[in-house]
């Protein structure tokens, strides 16, 4: 669907925005991770690997997943995500190295309800399974999404609770910026924004996820295009909560873009055209 397209689906999906939101369903209320911490500001804590972790990157570079490990690229809350080398051909690759500190994972459990098998593997006191659980559903969704054509780092190994997949920066090892850090031509908004619509849409009724955690801070802008990241936390539609979810996400980015000028469509109206 291009962004054209969109546009003229909207039309015809014109309802009042009263009533959409039910009261109190932001992010900090319902205690859920609030996706607008700036992670780069704690980039210089917990970069301290564990030996199992260090375990797994060595196996990894002995069995050439790739061939050397370079700095960090980003030290989040629940996350490092660490850039690795191919040597012959050339390649970059990011390394996602989900946290095994208990801390780290306490906000989560909302999303596991619902979700069958995760729900009978998730065992809170055992953090390494649940790590592991997280990287192994993050995988599955960038599959599931990989298929179609929204952009998504391709997924290309897993081992426990390290993810390797695609790297989305230059061919110096720049990684893209965040949307919400990315220079944009202010023409090109509207595009981008219709553009992303577009993806939640396929993403809901292809891959049958809610995002539950979209914003400018987990969408990258890497060769003029929107890329879709941190998808551990996304949920089955049928989950009970992914409808509220969704809302939230469909919030966030018209936030982001009214900010930008851009005349957004009404909330309902993208939720309708999302799920319809
Ligand atoms: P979390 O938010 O849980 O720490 P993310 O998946 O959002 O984990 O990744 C954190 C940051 O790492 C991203 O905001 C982005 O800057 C960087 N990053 C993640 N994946 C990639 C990738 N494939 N290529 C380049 N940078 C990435
Ligand atoms: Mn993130």
């Amino acid at each position: 669907m291009s962004a054209d397209d969109v546009s003229k689906y909207m039309d015809k999906l014109k309802i009042s925005d009263s009533d959409f939101y039910r009261k109190g369903t932001r992010a900090s209320k319902m205690g859920l991770p609030n996706s607008t911490t700036d992670k780069s500001q704690r980039a210089t804590q917990d970069q301290v690997l564990d030996p199992r972790t260090r375990m797994i990157l060595f196996r990894m570079l002995n069995k050439g997943v790739f061939d050397d490990i370079k700095g960090c690229i980003s030290t989040g809350k629940e996350a490092n995500v660490y850039r690795a080398l191919i040597e012959e051909p050339e390649q970059q690759l990011a390394v996602k190295v989900y946290k095994t500190a208990i801390l780290a994972f306490k906000d989560r459990e909302r999303y596991v309800v619902g979700e069958h098998r995760f729900r009978f593997g998730y065992s809170k006191s055992n953090p390494r399974k649940m790590v592991k659980l997280w990287a192994e559903k993050e995988t599955r969704n960038l599959k599931r999404i990989f298929k179609t054509d929204i952009p998504v780092p391709k997924p290309l190994h897993l081992n426990k609770h390290v993810l390797v997949m695609e790297f989305l920066g230059t061919s110096e090892g720049y990684p893209s910026p965040k949307l919400k850090d990315a220079i944009i031509d202010p023409q090109k908004y509207p595009q981008l924004y219709n553009q992303l619509l577009a993806y939640m849409r396929i993403m809901y009724q292809e891959c049958r996820l809610v995002h539950s955690d979209l914003s400018e801070y987990n969408i990258l802008y890497h060769e003029e295009k929107l890329w879709i990241i941190d998808v551990s936390q996304s949920v089955e539609h049928d989950h009970p909560m992914s409808l509220e979810f969704l809302r939230m996400d469909i919030k966030n980015v018209n936030d982001y873009f009214r900010k930008r000028d851009v005349e957004v469509f009404g909330e309902r109206q993208i939720f309708m055209f999302i799920t319809e």
